[in-house]
């Protein structure tokens, strides 16, 4: 596998994401489009994300800000204030749609549809893709490729490393077939350094709301075993405003901060940086020529998953 090559006296790269959803989470992602939910995402935009920009500002901090159009058209103030402050934005689809419940059509006239929003308001082309529901259909890789991303950042074959995304075949009653990888760079996210299953609370979806302390020393500790035992390591956290801004996380978010700036050779960068530090090895290329197979065989008629 190939690896992110380093600055000069730098040994591991930390991406402090963040996925800036406002109110289109509460859309696309859990179709609760009621005043309270409307509030939370408001809060994102009004508090939280002042919040983030001001931390950043004050630690030197330049991040991805993977913000979907809805909130760039529904938010546009502030995240004016996000580009005008140097930070990334990546591409986080329009209203936070789940890939897995609409069609090919459907995802890319979505996919287009934001496109333009990035377009009308900052005149750039995002070259980092996020899924927004962290899932891909079966059209999402190759839509990615032909959108031309650099990269994409919502799976999770890594943890602490990129890696080039793999195209499965995937059978039932016989071993699953790797295909060629793509030339899209994957950046992975995780789900235990993110904050929203731990800390966020959806009744009914998830609990949530979990102590502070342990969740910044799960944190910590995936820091810590990237820095002392996987070479060229990156860290790739994803945070939302509404949730790392509230008063007692972003306590612990700065705490975070002040442990991997106390270690030597942290290169704090942003997704598009780390992919363009990005070098292939042999294998790397050879897998990217291996037959194009894919899909999803049905599930054996034989086989009664309880409904
Ligand atoms: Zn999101």
């Amino acid at each position: 596998m190939g690896k992110v090559i380093m600055p000069p006296g730098k040994k591991m790269a930390v991406s402090l994401g963040v996925d800036f959803d406002a109110q289109s989470i509460w859309l696309g992602g859990f179709n609760r489009p009621s005043p309270s939910f409307m509030s939370r995402g408001e809060f994102g935009a009004e508090v939280g994300a002042t919040r983030l920009l001001a931390l950043f500002k004050k630690h030197g901090i330049t991040t991805s800000w993977f913000t979907p159009a809805h909130t760039v058209d529904t938010f546009p103030a502030i995240c004016q204030k996000v580009f005008d402050a140097g930070h990334e934005i990546g591409h986080h689809g329009y209203y936070h749609e789940n890939p897995t419940l609409i069609n090919r059509e459907t995802e890319k006239r979505l996919m287009d549809l934001a496109f333009k929003t990035y377009k009308n308001r900052f005149g750039i082309r995002p070259v980092g893709y996020r899924s927004p529901y962290w899932d891909y259909s079966e059209s999402t890789l190759d839509l990615v490729e032909e959108a031309g991303f650099l990269y994409d950042s919502s799976l999770m074959g890594r943890d602490l490393t990129p890696y080039r995304v793999n195209r499965w075949q995937v059978n039932w009653e016989s071993g699953n077939v790797a295909g060629p990888v793509s030339k899209v760079l994957e950046i992975p996210v995780s789900w235990y350094i993110d904050d929203f299953p731990a800390l966020a609370y959806v009744g009914g979806a998830q609990e949530g709301l979990a102590d502070t302390d342990t969740v910044f020393r799960r944190w910590r500790d995936v820091f810590d075993y990237g820095y002392e035992n996987v070479p060229n390591a990156v860290y790739p956290m994803a945070v939302h405003p509404q949730i790392i801004g509230q008063a007692h996380h972003i306590m612990a978010y700065e705490r975070l901060i002040e442990h991997m700036k106390s270690r030597e050779g942290v290169w704090f960068a942003t997704c598009q940086q780390i992919a363009e530090a990005w070098q292939d090895d042999e294998e790397d290329i050879r897998r990217m020529s291996l037959p194009d197979v894919r899909g999803v065989a049905p599930k054996p008629a034989d086989y009664h998953w309880p409904t």
